[in-house]
C-alpha cells in the first residue's frame, strides 16, 4: 500500500512531536538531519525502530506528550531484560477503544451482545483493550480475566454471554470443559474473538465446531496500542486493519526494502495519530502479507493475511525467503498428506537444498504425489524442493512441540 498524502502529513506531525520531545527516535531523526518528508520515497528513507530501542528508553523515555496529558501506561512483558513502557494520552486511549469497537462491529457484534472477557487485566493491554472497545460499542462486558474455569462457565451460563474473548488455547479448554460437563444447551455463545497468536486450521475447526460459534482473529501489539488494530470479517479473507490510524508496510526482513502487495515479509507499523508514544516504522518481526484487491464485504480498509510466524523462523533457500508456515500451507492443500512433515535444509554440491518429508494417509502413488508437491512449491514459492513421501507413522512425533525444520548447513 502506497502511503497517501494525508498519511504523509500525519507522519510529519509525529516527526515534529518526536524531535521536540527528544525521544530516541527524535534523536535518530536529528542525527540523520531529517525534519520532515514530502514523498513516499522520503518515507522509505526514515529509520526503522526496534523493540530494543524501546527497551533502552525504559522507564519513560518514549513519552512524547507533556506529562500532564499522560493518563495511563501499559507494559509488554519482556522475557529478557527490561520491559517496554508505553505511555497513553486520553486521546490514545479513546482512539484505541474506537478501533476496537470497529473490530467488534466487523465481527457483527452489537450493543445487545454480552461480551465475556477472559484475557488478563493489568499492566498489559489485553483485558482492558477488549473491555474499552466493548464499552465504546455499548455492549455489556463480563470482565472475568483469566483462569477459574468453574466461575467462567457459571457466569457464561447465568449471564448468557454471547461473545467470548480469549486466546485460542483457552477457548479450546473451555470448549472441552463444556463438552465434558454436558452443559452445551445452557451456553449462548455465538462468536469468539481470539487473540492473534498463531494457531492452525485444525484447532480453529475444533473450537468452532465444539462451541458452535464463528471465530474472529484480532491483531495487535502493546507497542502499537494493543489488540484491536485489525480483525477478519465474516468472509475470512484476512484481517482488515485501520489505515486511518496506522500505516503498514511489508518489508523483506533481509534487504529491509518494502515488498509489493501480496508478497510475504515482515510487518512494519507507523502510528499516524498516536500522541503518548508514537512509533515510526516499527519492526514487529511478525510475518504476513498485504492481501491485494477488494474484500467481498465491501470494506475499504486494507487486509493483512493471518500471521504466518516470526522473522526468526525464516529460511533462505537459493536466494528465496521461505517460512515453514508457507510449506505447511501447501501440504495442507493435499488431502493425501497427514499433518506430519519434516523439512531438512542442507548444502548439496554447493547448493542450498530443501528436502521435505511428508507422510501420506492413504494408498497413493508416492512418486506422483512427491512430484505434484514439488511442482506446487515451485509455483507458489519459487524453487523446487526434493520431496519424499513416506508411509503414515514414519516421521518422528513428540509429546511437546515437534521439531519440523532441521538445519543441516554447517558452513
Ligand atoms: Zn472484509
Amino acid at each position: 500500500m502506497q502511503i497517501t498524502d494525508l498519511q504523509i502529513s500525519q507522519v510529519n506531525d509525529r516527526i515534529k512531536a518526536l524531535v521536540k520531545a527528544g525521544s530516541f527516535y527524535g534523536k535518530k531523526l536529528e542525527e540523520a538531519g531529517i525534519t520532515g518528508i514530502s514523498t513516499a520515497e522520503d518515507f522509505e528513507k526514515l529509520p526503522f525502530s526496534e523493540k530494543n530501542d524501546l527497551r533502552e528508553a525504559y522507564p519513560l523515555g518514549l513519552m512524547t506528550a507533556p506529562e500532564e496529558e499522560i493518563v495511563r501506561i501499559h507494559s509488554s512483558s519482556g522475557t529478557t531484560g527490561l520491559p517496554v513502557i508505553i505511555p497513553y494520552t486520553a486521546k490514545d486511549v479513546d482512539d484505541w477503544a474506537i478501533m476496537f469497537a470497529r473490530c467488534y462491529e466487523m465481527a457483527g457484534i452489537t450493543n445487545t451482545d454480552r461480551i465475556q472477557v477472559t484475557p488478563g487485566y493489568g499492566l498489559w493491554t489485553a483485558g482492558i483493550g477488549f473491555q474499552n472497545g466493548a464499552e465504546k460499542l455499548g455492549a455489556m462486558v463480563i470482565p472475568m480475566g483469566p483462569g477459574n474455569t468453574d466461575k467462567q462457565l457459571q457466569m457464561m451460563m447465568d449471564m448468557k454471554s454471547t461473545v467470548i474473548c480469549s486466546t485460542s488455547s483457552y477457548a479450546l479448554l473451555l470448549a472441552e470443559e463444556i463438552e465434558k460437563r454436558g452443559i452445551k444447551d445452557q451456553i449462548h455463545l455465538k462468536k469468539g474473538v481470539i487473540g492473534s497468536e498463531r494457531w492452525g486450521e485444525t484447532m480453529r475447526q475444533r473450537i468452532s465446531n465444539e462451541l458452535g460459534i464463528e471465530l474472529y482473529d484480532i491483531y495487535g501489539l502493546t507497542e502499537i496500542y494493543g489488540p484491536g488494530i485489525g480483525i477478519n470479517c465474516k468472509y475470512n479473507t484476512g484481517m482488515h486493519y485501520w489505515d486511518d490510524y496506522l500505516y503498514i508496510e511489508i518489508i523483506d526482513p533481509v534487504t529491509l526494502k518494502p515488498v509489493p502487495d501480496g508478497e510475504m515479509g515482515e510487518i512494519v507499523i507507523t502510528t499516524l495519530v498516536k500522541e503518548g508514544a508514537p512509533l515510526i516504522r516499527y519492526r514487529t518481526h511478525d510475518l504476513s502479507r498485504i492481501i491485494p484487491g477488494e474484500c467481498p464485504c465491501g470494506s475499504k480498509h486494507p487486509r493483512l493475511d493471518t500471521i504466518m510466524g516470526r522473522t526468526d523462523d525464516m529460511m533462505k533457500i537459493k536466494g528465496v525467503n521461505v517460512f515453514p508456515s508457507q510449506i505447511e500451507e501447501i501440504l495442507h492443500q493435499f488431502e493425501e498428506c497427514s499433518s506430519e512433515y519434516q523439512i531438512r535444509i542442507s548444502h548439496l554440491d554447493g547448493k542450498d537444498t530443501m528436502r521435505i518429508y511428508v507422510e501420506t494417509n492413504g494408498s497413493v502413488d508416492f512418486a506422483d504425489l512427491a512430484k505434484r508437491i514439488a511442482e506446487r512449491v515451485k509455483s507458489k514459492i519459487g524453487f523446487t524442493p526434493l520431496v519424499k513421501v513416506v508411509e503414515l507413522g514414519l516421521l518422528p512425533r513428540s509429546e511437546k512441540k515437534t521439531k519440523r525444520v532441521i538445519e543441516e548447513r554447517y558452513d
